[in-house]
């Protein structure tokens, strides 16, 4: 494809990367020190004083013009004569050779004399300081080269100032979708507008708030959006920033960064990446992790040592809460997650229309047929779109971003994102949905089974899809009717690619894997396979030091292992034929509901009974 790079126009997002202060600020001292260099120039030696050669000099002396001179190191003369009309004139010239008769002369003449030596002039001065200057202007900048390399020189203060965002405030409504994020996040900025309300009430508002979620899903985005909303002041910092090359660097900066949040308060303080400071404590290999455990030591003293009643909120954000160090989530720090989930097709089409409202789009764009037709962008792939898509009509010159754009620009961007996540094709999409629909379905012919909250299949994680249910209450122990329905659950998704394509895929392993856990702890743990009678076989797992497979002793004979693993088995192969059994009765359900979810992606308990009708709770069994 041919185009004109001339053309190409400022991404918009990116405005054009603004010099570093600190290069300017060398730069107005470079000017201003030759602009003053130049000036000084121009004024040395002031423009009434003329030079004159030496023998005019003796002309005037001898013709008694001369008023006064000063003698410079015996080598200038300079001096004031007699003008015409009283005004008097300054010269100065070179004593050519040495004049032994000069002063007789002068004093015949009775002119006032005076001896001076050379003082710098101060052009000499500049001329001399120069390359002093210059030298230091040379070290200063390979010192901040430096600083921009590898940080090291940038002791201490933290940089927090620099990610104070002051750009045009970002509310609720420039996000899409995410309305259970949006929902937890309202307490927080409520709280941030009007504290006295909660203070005086004695409620206790959570002061870090994590946001777990892919790269791309809007929680920086979220974050600025709390500020926004409450319209406080937000400092923004990166975990990759505390960490840095000499120890106690990122500790330092944590205090600096909570200070500056206290003198601030209200504010947001938001750490991004969090992760990269907040990892486990001491999983490193061989040591050397002592920066990242004494800034995150830090950051848990900062977070302990100042009250919610301070004003200052902190936000983290990040996409592996599970590698998190467990401190960081106790109660009094990071104690509330809310999960910032990939979008579903109408949050794609929400998300779209957000961004395609900041360029020109021709009335022919179909928002909603791109959002069918881009399973697994994130909302960052989508904000990528849309400028693709305006960056190729610009340059074919168009006034109007087109159709034919916007599909360009996607499958750019599929190919881009193709091998780092998850690209989602049509055929992928539909198994997903027959897989998810069948645990979903299971869920409205069992009677011991929590009801269904939701079934999507928007990826989460490694998984492709998801069918949540949702216990009526917190149960800490569990029938054995709950769990017997709670592993024909599990085969769901298995059943349903059986039925529908006669096959089964890879798909089912987490599945499988569950259910097979529940099995083997109904029958070692549980005591519920009547075969085995109610005995615990096998001890307690040890802690995983020496790793589980070691150190896991039997504590049975090779006799009731077999007949362990046939209780597992048959307790398995039962649930297997259930499901199998319910979704086959229930055929045109199991590919109606997999059709809505392919339209729909994501499907919640109240949909799925309107879909089918269903009045009661749960339908009648068949
Ligand atoms: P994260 O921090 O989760 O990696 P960001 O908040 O940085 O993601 O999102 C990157 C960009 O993607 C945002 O600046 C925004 O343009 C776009 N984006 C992501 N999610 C949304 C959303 N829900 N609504 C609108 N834009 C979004
Ligand atoms: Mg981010
Ligand atoms: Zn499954």
């Amino acid at each position: 494809m041919e185009h004109d790079d001339n053309n190409s126009p400022k991404e918009p997002g990116k405005p054009g990367f603004p010099a570093p202060k600190g290069a300017r600020i060398s730069l107005i001292v470079f000017v201003s020190l030759i602009a003053v260099s130049v000036a000084l120039f121009m004024f040395d030696g002031s423009s009434r004083t003329s030079s004159i050669p030496y023998s005019a000099f003796l002309d005037h002396l001898n013709e008694g013009n001369v008023e006064s001179v000063k003698i410079v190191d015996q080598r200038i003369i300079q001096g004031k004569l007699n003008g015409k009309g009283g005004v008097s004139q300054e010269f100065s010239s070179l004593i050519p050779y040495l004049d032994a008769d000069l002063l007789l002369r002068l004093k015949e003449k009775g002119v006032r004399i005076e001896g001076a030596s050379a003082g710098m002039s101060p052009l000499r001065l500049i001329g001399e300081l120069f390359p002093w200057f210059f030298g230091i202007f040379l070290i200063w900048m390979v010192f901040r080269q430096m600083q921009g390399n590898n940080k090291a020189f940038s002791f201490g203060k933290s940089r927090a100032k620099r990610y104070l965002d002051s750009d045009k405030k970002i509310k609720f409504e420039d996000v899409a979708g995410q309305k259970e994020a949006k929902y937890e996040l309202l307490e927080v900025v409520d709280y941030l507008k009007n504290p006295q309300k909660f203070v005086k009430m004695g409620a206790r508002i959570p002061k870090g708030v994590l946001l777990v979620g892919m790269p791309g899903t809007g929680k920086t985005l979220l974050a600025k959006a709390v500020a926004g909303e409450a319209d406080v002041p937000f400092f923004h910092m990166s975990g990759s920033d505390f960490v840095e090359m000499f120890v106690g660097v990122g500790a330092s900066r944590v205090r600096d960064l909570f200070d500056q949040g206290r003198k601030s308060a209200p504010c947001i303080l938001f750490i991004d990446e969090l992760d990269a400071v907040g990892r486990t404590r001491g999983a490193g290999y061989g040591g050397g992790h002592d920066e990242r455990e004494q800034t995150l030591n830090q950051m848990l003293v900062e977070m302990d040592g100042f009250d919610t009643k301070d004003g200052v909120i902190i936000l983290a954000a990040t996409n592996r809460p599970d590698v998190l160090d467990p401190a960081l989530l106790r109660p009094g720090r990071f104690d509330r997650q809310v999960v910032v989930a990939m979008p579903d097709i109408q949050e794609r089409e929400d998300i779209l229309k957000i961004h395609m409202a900041k360029v020109p789009v021709n009335m022919s764009v179909d928002a909603q047929y791109l959002a069918r037709a881009t399973p697994g962008m994130s909302g960052a792939d989508l904000a990528n779109m849309v400028n693709e898509a305006t960056l190729f009509a610009v340059r074919r010159g168009r006034e109007e971003v087109e159709m034919q754009d916007f599909e360009e620009a996607r499958d750019k961007i599929l190919m881009g994102i193709a091998r780092t996540s998850l690209v989602i094709s049509e055929d992928d999409k539909k198994a997903t949905a027959y897989h998810e629909a069948g645990h979903a379905l299971l869920h409205y012919y069992l009677d011991n089974a929590d009801p269904l909250h939701k079934v999507t299949i928007v990826p989460r994680g490694r998984a492709l899809g998801l069918a949540l249910s949702l216990p009526e209450k917190d149960s800490y122990s569990r029938s054995k009717a709950w769990i017997d329905d709670r592993i024909v659950i599990s085969y769901g998704g298995y059943a349903a690619e059986t039925i529908i394509y006669g096959e089964t895929t890879t798909g089912t392993a987490q599945d499988l894997r569950q259910a097979t856990e529940l099995a083997r702890k109904m029958v070692c743990e549980w005591g519920m396979a009547e075969e085995l009678g109610a005995v615990a076989y096998g001890q307690e797992e040890e802690p995983i030091f020496l790793g589980k497979e070691i150190a896991q002793h039997k504590g049975y004979s090779e006799d009731t292992a077999m007949r362990i693993d046939k209780a597992i088995f048959r307790i398995l192969e039962n649930a297997k034929s259930r499901a199998i059994d319910i979704l086959t009765k229930n055929h045109d359900q199991l590919v109606k509901l997999a059709e809505e979810l392919i339209r729909k992606e994501t499907l919640l308990d109240d949909e799925i009974k309107e879909l089918f009708g269903f009045a009661a709770k749960k339908l009648s069994k068949a």
